[in-house]
C-alpha cells in the first residue's frame, strides 16, 4: 500500500476548509492544512464579521436621529474611522487567534503558506518549497473580488480594501447592486459618506422578491444613498483631487473613491488543478457531485470555490459533509434548499424560501400574505420607513414556501421562520402560533387576508 505523509491535505483555512479539517482529524484522520493569507478565511478576515462590525457603525447615526423623538438630545456626535478601524482589527486578530488554535486542538498541522496541487497525490508548499503526499485533498480557496475591465478601473477599490481605508472618504461611487453592494452603500452613507450607487439593471438586488427589492431602493434613497439603475460606468479618470466617472447616461461624476462589488470569481488558477485532471466550470469554478467530488476520486472542493452558495453556513456544512462522507463512512450532501438569507443593508432584508416570481412557477396555486406597515419605533422616532413582511403559501397543500422580510432584525427573524419551513410548516400552522405582542414579527402569524391586487 501507498503511504503518504496524510490521510487529508486541505488548501485554504477558510470557512469550508476549517471545518472539514477539525471533523476529519476527530474521525482519526491526520490532517494538514496550508492557508496564504490569514487563518479564518473571508468570512472573518475580510467578510461577514467585519462587514457587520461595520454594518453596526454606520446604523448609530440612523438611531441618533431616532432617538430625538424618544426625548433624547444628543449634542456633539463625532465619529472617528480610525477608533472603529483599530478596534475591527483587534477583533479580527482575536478571532484569527481562535481559529489557529482550534486547528492546534484538533491536532491538525498548519501551514502558513501557499499551496498548489503537484499531481492528484502530492501538494507543494510554495514558500517553503516542500512537497507533501495525501490520500485525500480538500480544495476550499474560496473566491476573490471580479473587476470588469473599463478605462481607468485599476483605480478602484473592492470589499478588500474597504476594511482599511487610511481615511474615510467624502464621497464614494459603489458599482453594483448585489449583496456587497448594498450593504457597503449603507455602511458608508450611514458613517456620513455622500454615497452614489450604480447598476447596470432596471432595479437593485437581482434574485430578490421584487417587493423588497423595490421596497429597499426606496428605503434606501430615502436615507440618502443616490441610487442610478440602468447606468453603467465607462471610464475612471484620475483627477487631481478627485476621479471623474464617466457613465453610460453621458454623467461624470466626480467622487473620492470608487469601489466595485461586481461579484466574486472563484480561486482556482495556478493551484494546478488541470496538471491533477481537475474539471473546471465555465467561470473557473471546481466542479463537484453532491458528495463535493471533483473529476479525479481522491480530490474533493467546498464552498466558494465551488460556486454553488456563496454562504458562510452553507461552506461549513460543506466541509462538516465532506468530513462525514470520506472520514466516517456515512455519505451526505447538503441540503440546499430553504437556506435562509440576510442582507445587512438599511434597512436590512432577510428571506428564505422562494420568490414570489419562482413560487408562481412552481405552484400554480400561490397565495400571497403581505403587510407594509410602519413600525411601531416610528410613530415616535417620525421616520418615515415602512417595514414589509411577505409570506407566499402553496394553495395546494398550504405549505408556507417563501417568506420575506424588509426592516429591522428582519435577518434574525428570517432565521425562526427557517425552522418552521423546514419542518414543513403550512400556514394554518402560522395562524395557530400565539402572536408575541408588541413585534414586528407577530404580523407573520397575523396575517389573514390574502393578497388580491396585482402583486408587485
Ligand atoms: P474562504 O473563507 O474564502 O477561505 C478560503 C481561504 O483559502 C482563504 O483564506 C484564502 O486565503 C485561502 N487560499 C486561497 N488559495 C490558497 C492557496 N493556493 N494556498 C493556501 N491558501 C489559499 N457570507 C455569509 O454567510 N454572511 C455574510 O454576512 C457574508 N458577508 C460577506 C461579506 C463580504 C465583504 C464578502 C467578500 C463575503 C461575505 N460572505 C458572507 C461570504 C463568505 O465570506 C464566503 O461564502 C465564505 O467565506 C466562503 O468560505 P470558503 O471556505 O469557501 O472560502
Ligand atoms: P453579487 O452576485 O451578490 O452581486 C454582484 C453585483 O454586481 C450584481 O448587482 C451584478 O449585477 C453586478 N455585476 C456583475 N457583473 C457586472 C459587470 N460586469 N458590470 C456591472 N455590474 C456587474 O456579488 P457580491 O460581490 O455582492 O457578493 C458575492 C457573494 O458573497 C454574494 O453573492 C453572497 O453569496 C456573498 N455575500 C453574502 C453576504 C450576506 O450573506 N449578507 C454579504 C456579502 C456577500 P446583475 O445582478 O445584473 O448580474
Amino acid at each position: 500500500m501507498t503511504s503518504y505523509d496524510y490521510d487529508l491535505f486541505i488548501i485554504g483555512a477558510g470557512s469550508g476548509g476549517v471545518r472539514a479539517a477539525r471533523m476529519s482529524a476527530s474521525y482519526g484522520a491526520r490532517v494538514a492544512i496550508a492557508e496564504e493569507y490569514r487563518f479564518g478565511g473571508t468570512c472573518v478576515i475580510r467578510g461577514c464579521v467585519p462587514k457587520k462590525l461595520f454594518v453596526y457603525a454606520g446604523r448609530f447615526k440612523g438611531e441618533f436621529e431616532d432617538a430625538a423623538g424618544f426625548g433624547w438630545r444628543i449634542d456633539g456626535v463625532k465619529f472617528d474611522w480610525q477608533t472603529l478601524l483599530a478596534n475591527k482589527d483587534r477583533e479580527i486578530d482575536r478571532l484569527e487567534g481562535l481559529y489557529k488554535k482550534t486547528l492546534k486542538n484538533a491536532d491538525a498541522v498548519s501551514f502558513q503558506d501557499r499551496a498548489e496541487l503537484v499531481d492528484a497525490h502530492s501538494v507543494k508548499l510554495v514558500g517553503a518549497d516542500r512537497i507533501i503526499t495525501a490520500r485525500t485533498i480538500l480544495i476550499a480557496t474560496g473566491g476573490h473580488p471580479f473587476v470588469p475591465d473599463i478605462p481607468g478601473s485599476e483605480n478602484a477599490i473592492t470589499s478588500n480594501e474597504a476594511f482599511h481605508l487610511e481615511a474615510l472618504p467624502k464621497r464614494i461611487l459603489i458599482v453594483g447592486a448585489g449583496y456587497i453592494a448594498v450593504e457597503f452603500a449603507s455602511i458608508f452613507n450611514g458613517l456620513g459618506v455622500d454615497v452614489v450607487q450604480v447598476y447596470r439593471g432596471p432595479q437593485i438586488m437581482r434574485g430578490f422578491d421584487d417587493d423588497l427589492r423595490d421596497g429597499l431602493s426606496e428605503e434606501m434613497r430615502k436615507r440618502g444613498v443616490d441610487i442610478r439603475v440602468n447606468t453603467n460606468v465607462m471610464e475612471i479618470a484620475p483627477g487631481e483631487d478627485a476621479y471623474k466617472v464617466k457613465l453610460s447616461t453621458g454623467d461624470v461624476l466626480e467622487t473620492d473613491l470608487v469601489m466595485y462589488a461586481t461579484g466574486r470569481a472563484p480561486n482556482s488558477s495556478g493551484l494546478g488543478l488541470e496538471r491533477a485532471g481537475v474539471e473546471l466550470g465555465w467561470n473557473g469554478h471546481v466542479v463537484v457531485d453532491e458528495y463535493s467530488k471533483t473529476s479525479v476520486d481522491n480530490i474533493y472542493a467546498v464552498g466558494d470555490v465551488t460556486d454553488r452558495v456563496a454562504l458562510t453556513p452553507v461552506a461549513i456544512r460543506e466541509g462538516a459533509a465532506f468530513a462525514e462522507t470520506v472520514f466516517n463512512d456515512s455519505p451526505v450532501s447538503v441540503d440546499y434548499s430553504g437556506i435562509p438569507t440576510a442582507v445587512f443593508s438599511e434597512p436590512e432584508i432577510g428571506t428564505v424560501g422562494l420568490t414570489e416570481a419562482e413560487a408562481r412557477e412552481k405552484h400554480p396555486k400561490l397565495d400571497v400574505y403581505k403587510s407594509r406597515f410602519r413600525p411601531m419605533k416610528h410613530t415616535l422616532s417620525g421616520r418615515d420607513e415602512k417595514m414589509i413582511m411577505k409570506l407566499l403559501v402553496d394553495g395546494d397543500s398550504d405549505r408556507v414556501v417563501g417568506c420575506h422580510v424588509l426592516g429591522a432584525d428582519a435577518g434574525e427573524i428570517a432565521q425562526s421562520v427557517a425552522i418552521a419551513m423546514h419542518m414543513g410548516a403550512t400556514k394554518a400552522d402560522f395562524d395557530a402560533t400565539m402572536a408575541l405582542h408588541p413585534s414586528a414579527a407577530e404580523e407573520l402569524v397575523t396575517m389573514r387576508e390574502k393578497w388580491q391586487g396585482e402583486s408587485n
